[in-house]
């Protein structure tokens, strides 16, 4: 039996192993000092994580929180949004953008994506405010900031807060900004597939208004202060020492792992270019540090892509499938297909591919080479005709 090809690599949509492999000697041994400490929640360890993140985002404060959906639900909370008022976001999110939006019986008010960047597109927000609206929640999605000037723009005109969804987006930049530096605050996750992820769930929530801060602060924890005496009504939205010290490991490494992101990003950009497919569009960067915790192409017969790359082992998944406007759990909100076209069309059209920074070029040339086939357009023959 002969062997003519190299194996085909397996390439998965992130591989976690391969981060800890780099960190393994490091992460191990903080592990069993949080063991040896046995101080578990809060604490030392959760304040150092505090100070080094604020610093990394260009913030005054950081207050470390259970999870990125909890960071949006306490500090939408904090800025006294609730029953009646409107917080305007964008359909095309995870699904925690407008569940802590709606979990405080609020409602929350779409506004349509920009077609290119997929976000929000600010354009969309001015005709969706009125007296009742209390705040704007622009996403950074896949590690690209939405636009900030605009936003922030409009919510000062209208007197309105701003949280940033930020989860996405660690160390991203808008105009030289860091995420979570520009609005009223901004919420990050620290899930293990995000950027900079935990050994579990965790998040944070950013600011530079030292009363929000506090408020956060008393909020994660049942409002309580002193102990065992309760002004307002929190709830157990803390952070895990373990948790914060395994992300104190991580986080000097981040702007590596972000170099290594972006230089995937390049060599696909570079490698579908040179495939002159015109049956895909790659993602376009504006005025931004790009941080690509997703690279996400829009794409013809995007279902039948998705089944060949999965057939020929390569990982990719679609960030979002279905817009929040169509989710049955919003059916209340009543909104129709059609309402948000940009929106829905990059639920049907958008592929995530492997990004993850460990990515070896063999790996990237098998994700580009697979899709050129599926189109049927080699990328040697292009090559070679050229
Ligand atoms: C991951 C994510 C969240 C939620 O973060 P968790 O830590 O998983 O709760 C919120 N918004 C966006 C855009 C996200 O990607």
């Amino acid at each position: 039996m002969s062997q003519p090809h190299a194996p085909t690599p397996n390439v998965p949509l992130l591989d976690l192993k391969a981060q800890y492999a780099t960190l393994k000697d490091e992460l191990d041994a903080t592990m069993i000092r949080i063991a040896e400490s046995q101080w578990f929640v809060n604490g030392p360890e959760v304040e150092g994580l505090e100070r080094e993140l604020a610093e990394y985002c260009g913030t005054e404060h950081a207050v470390g929180v259970s999870s990125g959906s909890d960071g949006l639900l306490v500090s939408l909370t904090a800025l006294g949004v609730g029953a009646g008022d409107e917080v305007i976001t964008t359909p095309y999110t995870f699904f925690a953008t407008v569940g802590a939006i709606h979990r405080l019986g609020a409602t929350p008010v779409f506004a349509d994506v920009d077609p290119v960047t997929y976000n929000v597109d600010p354009n969309q927000i001015a005709d969706k405010i009125t007296p009742r609206t209390k705040a704007i929640v622009p996403v950074h999605l896949y590690g690209q900031c939405a636009e900030m000037t605009d936003v922030l723009e409009i919510a000062e005109k209208h007197g309105l807060a701003v949280v940033e969804d930020a989860a996405q987006a660690i160390g991203a930049e808008f105009e030289g900004r860091r995420a979570g530096s520009m609005g009223t605050c901004g919420c990050f996750s620290f899930f293990p597939s995000k950027n900079l992820g935990a050994f579990g769930d965790g998040g944070a929530v950013t600011t530079n208004d030292a009363d929000l801060a506090d408020h956060l602060r008393s909020l994660r924890n049942h409002g309580m202060q002193p102990k065992y005496y309760h002004s307002r009504v929190g709830g157990n939205f803390r952070l895990d020492a373990l948790q914060a010290a395994v992300l104190r490991v991580k986080l000097p490494h981040l702007d590596a792992w972000t170099a290594a992101r972006q230089a995937n990003a390049a060599f696909y950009d570079a490698a579908f270019a040179e495939c002159g497919l015109d049956s895909i569009v790659t993602p376009t960067v504006v005025r931004n540090r790009h941080v690509f915790n997703q690279y996400v192409i829009r794409c013809e017969r995007r279902d039948d892509v998705r089944r060949y790359l999965n057939e020929n082992g390569v990982g990719c998944e679609i960030y979002y499938p279905l817009s929040l406007h169509e989710q049955e759990c919003f059916a209340d909100l009543g909104y129709q297909r059609g309402d948000f076209p940009h929106s829905e069309r990059a639920a049907e059209e958008t592929l995530a591919l492997p990004i993850y920074p460990e990515l070896t070029d063999l790996q990237k040339g098998h994700v580009v080479d697979t899709i050129a086939r599926f189109y049927g357009v080699g990328r040697q023959g292009v090559r070679r005709a050229a």
